[in-house]
């Protein structure tokens, strides 16, 4: 395992609490490597790990792990992580925490199927059995939240609801301030959905909000290669998807058709997101998907277009 340099100003350049300040929040994602962000937990990811982070918490009765670095994804890709855990600590992963089913974000844990128990929504199983991904099948699903209580660190796991997929799951560890958020944040001004193919996007812009608002957060990890972020991300992509939500309703109603609203709905007012004319695109189209399957529109004689009723 290469040792990962700090940015000098990572601290200027992402700003933290004062608490964090003795911890590593800022990185350089080119190489993998594994950084403490807080009293009782720790990220991994970089390099050639797809882009991925995820958390791990080692404790004197276990370690709980939360996602895999599954890139390039193969049952083996989870192999490095282990050793490093096994060179670091003398008890094992007793929980593999699933954060949603998405390949490159589980690929890999299936290397802690020994030890130990695998996590997930109650919506999670049928999407790994389906899809074939390479990962644990949970033996412990949930709706709603869930304690795992281990070696003195209490890790909370909620479901808010289809989201991000109708099965991702968030991970807080309230006493360390610190709330895993994989694809629904991301820092450097990004935009965190290329599109919204399995979201729910009304609900999202719930759970966003409620992210923002969620006591006990101070800093936001999210699920791809980058340092930390904070509960303003949560208000500014609520206000981001809420705006896009309402321009490409707006235009359908208007009667106008998938070309013209992409020429209409630019978001030129967010392009502050460094990716945005990257997903732009993606972005309205999948959200016309989404509102056609939301509304049903008249006939120019008031009668529903549909064939047969
Ligand atoms: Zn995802």
């Amino acid at each position: 395992m290469k040792k990962v340099k700090l940015l000098a100003l990572a601290g200027l350049i992402f700003p933290v609490t004062q608490a964090y300040a003795q911890y590593e929040t800022g990185w350089d994602m080119s190489e993998p490597g594994i950084h403490r962000i807080s009293e009782h937990v720790y990220r991994w990811g970089g390099g050639a790990m797809g882009g991925i982070n995820g958390l791990f918490v080692p404790t004197p009765e276990g370690i709980i792990v939360i996602d895999g670095p599954g890139n390039p994804c193969t049952p083996e890709s989870g192999q490095w992580f282990r050793d490093e855990l096994e060179q670091r600590y003398d008890v094992p992963v007793r929980y593999v925490v699933l954060s949603h089913d998405h390949q490159s974000h589980i690929c890999g844990t299936t290397v802690f199927a020994d030890t130990a128990v695998a996590i997930g929504s109650k919506k999670l199983r049928p999407h790994l059995i389906r899809e074939g991904r390479i990962a644990p099948i949970p033996t412990v699903s949930f709706d709603g939240s869930l304690d795992i209580d281990l070696g003195g660190v209490k890790v909370v796991l909620h479901y808010l609801g289809p989201t991000h997929s109708d099965n991702l799951i968030v991970t807080h560890i309230p006493q360390d301030g610190v709330l895993f958020v994989p694809d629904l944040s991301r820092p450097h001004g990004q935009l965190p959905n290329p599109d919204f193919r399995d979201m729910d996007v009304d609900n999202t812009i719930e759970v966003l909000g409620i992210l923002s608002r969620m006591d006990d957060v101070d800093i936001v990890m999210p699920g791809h290669n980058s340092p930390v972020a904070d509960q303003s991300y949560f208000r500014r992509y609520r206000d981001y998807l809420a705006t896009l939500r309402e321009r490409v309703l707006e235009h359908m109603v208007a009667g106008r058709t998938l070309e013209e609203i992409l020429g209409h709905v630019t978001m030129s007012d967010f392009d502050d997101y460094a990716n945005l004319q990257q997903v732009i695109e993606p972005n309205v189209i999948t959200m016309y998907d989404y509102l056609y399957r939301y509304r049903e529109p008249n006939s120019p004689g008031g009668l529903p277009i549909r064939a047969t009723e």
